[in-house]
């Protein structure tokens, strides 16, 4: 039995947002920015020929193509980003990222140091 890991890779993003279903006074409603961080985790056995579930260079290339979409871009122009809450900024990451990485297991999104949403794929 081979023993099962967990690999996290981090990036950062800066973006601008706004979120249009809050209140009118609300803070978020106004366009703001802010430098995000993506944790793309993946969980399975070591592959014993490598020691290593995966090679972290595959999860970059994974994320490269997303990340450039996100990148210096107003979230809200973006397809399915309509509505850029860090909830629908971590479902859109997943979406895009399961089929080229079927170990998937977590992507948390954080808008700023102290806030955080983690999806797992339910
Ligand atoms: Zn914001």
């Amino acid at each position: 039995m081979n023993p099962i890991v967990e690999l996290a890779h981090r990036f950062t993003f800066e973006a601008a947002h706004f979120l249009p279903h809050v209140a009118v006074d609300h803070k978020c409603r106004r366009m703001h920015g802010h430098s995000f961080a993506a944790t793309v985790t993946v969980r399975g056995p070591i592959d014993p020929a490598h020691g290593w579930l995966i090679d972290y260079a595959e999860i970059k290339r994974a994320i490269a193509p997303l990340r450039d979409q996100l990148d210096h871009h107003l979230l809200n122009e973006i397809e399915g980003l309509e509505n850029p809450t860090s909830e629908m900024v971590a479902v859109w990451i997943w979406q895009r990222l399961a089929p080229t990485l079927p170990v998937l297991t977590e992507v948390r999104v954080e808008e700023t140091c102290n806030n955080a949403c983690v999806y797992r794929g339910e």
